[in-house]
């Protein structure tokens, strides 16, 4: 038997060696998940682990962040924003989904507000340039 880690409640639950690669269920909260490394050499615990993702998810997290204040400035807020986006959605699998999450939310937001930013920007220029 080895413990691993329920992904749902981050409890430690004792699975036969045999199960591991297959889909178990955990005996507190009733998630289903693949039962993967044992808890003991678990990747999240282990220093100096490399997760592909992690490092899009809070990047994804900090231009979103970045994005609320660029959106005001078009050129800016679309590469940062659109960015921000495709790196969360990226970062969405990594263990750190939540900052993914959060990043995508606010890329998004500010997507959203660069078009916005973008549309009054071209309107005004219109506006200006209509003969008086
Ligand atoms: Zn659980």
């Amino acid at each position: 038997m080895v413990d691993i880690q329920c992904p749902n409640c981050l409890r430690l639950i004792p699975v036969d060696r045999s199960l591991l690669g297959t889909q178990v269920r955990c005996g507190i909260c009733q998630f289903v998940f693949l039962a993967g490394v044992p808890a003991m050499v678990h990747p999240a615990s282990t220093p100096g682990f490399y997760d592909p993702h992690s490092g899009k998810a809070v990047a994804s997290l900090v231009l979103g962040c970045v994005g609320m204040i660029a959106w005001c400035v078009p050129l800016l807020g679309f590469p940062v924003t659109i960015t921000g986006l495709v790196l969360g959605i990226k970062g969405l699998s990594s263990r750190h989904s939540g900052m993914a999450v959060a990043g995508t939310t606010l890329s998004a937001i500010g997507l959203a507000l660069s078009v916005l930013s973008a549309l009054i920007g071209f309107m005004a220029a219109l506006e200006a340039s209509r003969p008086m």
